[in-house]
């Protein structure tokens, strides 16, 4: 069975991929800030003695080098970068917020590369090689060209942040390729989480249902892809 780490997993999407691969048999290691605050986390942990909890801050250079430490030699099949922010004051031209936009940066794009880079060797290491950051289709470059003024004028750091991270995800799947390590980018679709809202019109469930399937694709057929839940590629 495989093993994978999923980052900001005590809530939202995190938490419904540690509870789908729990409940086929795989050994999650479940990161987050702080994981003894999530009920869900401790409860999936108490039903599946494989799931395993780990303090993770993706934006923190130590706390990243202290995990990695600790899973010195340890295969990581899917290394999945759930962890994500999207600042919500200051989105508009004439009011930006540079700190939220810094913020924006450091973990949706630093703190995804900041953790791949430390676990690069974990991943090498596993039958299965396989690296997977969610994005969003409002990342696309295309997107904004097309969308209407009200849909494309705002979300500065949030948009630049994930598109940014396409661009270094890219990058990452082509310098991997040698090695035999996969690199995709999945947009979960519009989904009801406490970044979703309520509004949403896919469940957690549905969407992560569809990113799995995805994952458990070809590796090969999906690296430097971005693909969406329901599997179809998305536009840059
Ligand atoms: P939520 O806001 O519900 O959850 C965000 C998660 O990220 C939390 O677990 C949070 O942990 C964690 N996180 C934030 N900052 C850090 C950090 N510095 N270190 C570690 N963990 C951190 O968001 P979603 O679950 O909805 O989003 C998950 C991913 O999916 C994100 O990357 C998001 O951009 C993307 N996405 C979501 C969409 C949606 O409709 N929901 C649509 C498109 C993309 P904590 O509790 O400690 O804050």
């Amino acid at each position: 069975m495989f093993t994978i780490l999923i980052t900001g997993a005590n809530r939202g999407l995190g938490v419904e991929f540690v509870r789908q691969h729990a409940a086929d048999g795989w050994e999650v290691l479940a990161t987050s800030r702080q994981p003894e605050k999530s009920d869900a986390l401790k409860q999936l942990a108490s039903q599946h003695p494989k799931v395993v909890l780990h303090r993770l801050d993706v934006t923190d250079a130590e706390s990243v080098k202290g995990l990695a430490d600790k899973l010195k030699g340890k295969p990581i099949d899917v290394l999945l970068h759930s962890a994500g922010i999207y600042p919500r004051e200051g989105q508009h031209i004439g009011e930006i917020d540079y700190d939220g936009w810094h913020k924006a940066m450091e973990t949706n794009l630093f703190g995804v590369l900041r953790v791949t880079e430390a676990l690069l060797e974990n991943v090498a290491a596993s039958p299965r090689k396989q690296i997977a950051a969610i994005s969003t289709s409002l990342s696309s470059l295309r997107g904004v060209q097309g969308g209407s003024v009200a849909q494309a004028g705002t979300s500065y750091q949030y948009r630049s942040s994930k598109t940014a991270l396409n661009m270094a995800l890219s990058i990452l799947a082509k310098g991997l390729e040698p090695r035999g390590i996969r690199v995709g980018l999945l947009d979960p679709g519009w989904v009801k989480t406490d970044m979703g809202g309520a509004h949403a019109p896919l469940s957690p469930r549905e969407s992560i249902a569809g990113m799995r399937r995805v994952l458990a694709g070809n590796p090969m057929e999906i690296s430097g892809k971005f693909l969406g839940h329901d599997g179809m590629p998305r536009p840059w």
